[in-house]
């Protein structure tokens, strides 16, 4: 398939970016899956102009116009890419697509604790995200778990709105300042491993190597996160130490045709700054694409 642009990724900000170069005529595809999107799953509520809604549906709703627009979802992966444009993509269904232009809108992984109940309470008092989802912990118990300082952030924020902060650190390594302000915020320090979270049908515990349970009705899960950078390595990109990739205010990368949009250019990690960035970069690429013509 021979296109002007293809977007990699399906969240906001690759479903905003298609939106945008398609209204400015360029032929846009888009790779990934929307179930795979940060967003998916889950209530947003502080998205301008909606109320609490579902990520999913607003998701949809996203997909719609970017079709009407003209832009075709793909629902297959990048696997592989090379050239300097055209560039050269092979996906996981074996298909090849040759686009001038690519926007990265790959997102992030939340990296996972790997412990029994993780996977069972997300969502059901699990999260990755403190500031998403804080306020509804407000005069509740929270335990935050992590060491650097994302972690030691998130455990100051959540004391302004759970009645009992905890957080669980057994390899701190933010920064003396950062771990001051959460202990003087009032947030209670563990320094052991958590080995599993424990409920019945939602979250009620969390268990320590060292024996203790701690009840909560919240876990924070705030190791850092990794954004699929390899991608961008494959095109002359090369990501910053903690993976994000640097973008100026074109949403360009520095490579010639090549953009980034959304979580994969850092925080804040939230649905509005990927949608505004989709928007530049989507019209930024369409334009990129117009002058080779
Ligand atoms: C539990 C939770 C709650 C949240 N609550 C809020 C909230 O209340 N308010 C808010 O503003 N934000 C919230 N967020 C954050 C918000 O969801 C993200 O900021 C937003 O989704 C980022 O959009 P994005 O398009 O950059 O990335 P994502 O939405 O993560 O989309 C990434 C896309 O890239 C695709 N992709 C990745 N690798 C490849 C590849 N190799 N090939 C093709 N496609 C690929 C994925 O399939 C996916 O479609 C929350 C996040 C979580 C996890």
């Amino acid at each position: 398939m021979d296109i002007d642009i293809l977007v990699i990724g399906s969240g906001p900000a690759g479903v905003q970016a298609a939106i945008h170069a398609s209204r400015k005529k360029a032929a846009v595809a888009v790779a990934g899956k929307p179930s795979s999107s940060a967003m998916y799953g889950t209530g947003i509520e502080n998205y301008f102009g909606t109320g609490p809604r579902r990520g999913e549906d607003i998701l949809s709703e996203g997909i719609r116009q970017a079709e009407a627009a003209g832009a075709v979802f793909l629902g297959s992966n990048v696997i592989s890419a090379s050239g300097t444009g055209p560039f050269v993509f092979g996906m996981d269904d074996g298909s090849e697509i040759r686009a001038l232009s690519v926007i990265i809108a790959t997102g992030i992984s939340r990296r996972k604790l790997g412990i029994p109940g993780e996977k069972e309470f997300f969502g059901k008092g699990v999260s990755y995200c403190a500031v998403c989802d804080c306020n509804f912990y407000k005069g509740k118990r929270a335990v935050v778990v992590g060491n650097d300082s994302e972690a030691a952030v998130s455990a100051a924020l959540m004391t302004s709105y759970a009645a009992e902060t905890h957080w669980v650190t057994w390899n701190t390594e933010a920064s003396d300042h950062l771990v001051r302000r959460a202990r003087d915020a009032g947030a209670v320090m563990h320094g052991s491993k958590p080995v599993a979270i424990e409920g019945a049908g939602k979250t009620e515990s969390i268990v320590l190597e060292d024996g203790t349970r701690i009840i909560t009705d919240g876990v924070f899960i705030e190791l850092g996160a990794r954004s699929s950078a390899d991608i961008a390595m494959d095109l002359g990109v090369m990501p910053q130490t903690d993976d994000s990739i640097k973008v100026d205010g074109n949403c360009f990368t520095g490579v010639a045709g090549v953009f980034a949009c959304g979580d994969v250019t850092g925080k804040p990690w939230q649905v509005a700054k990927a949608v505004g960035q989709g928007c530049t970069a989507g019209m930024s690429a369409a334009d990129y694409v117009r002058g080779l013509k």
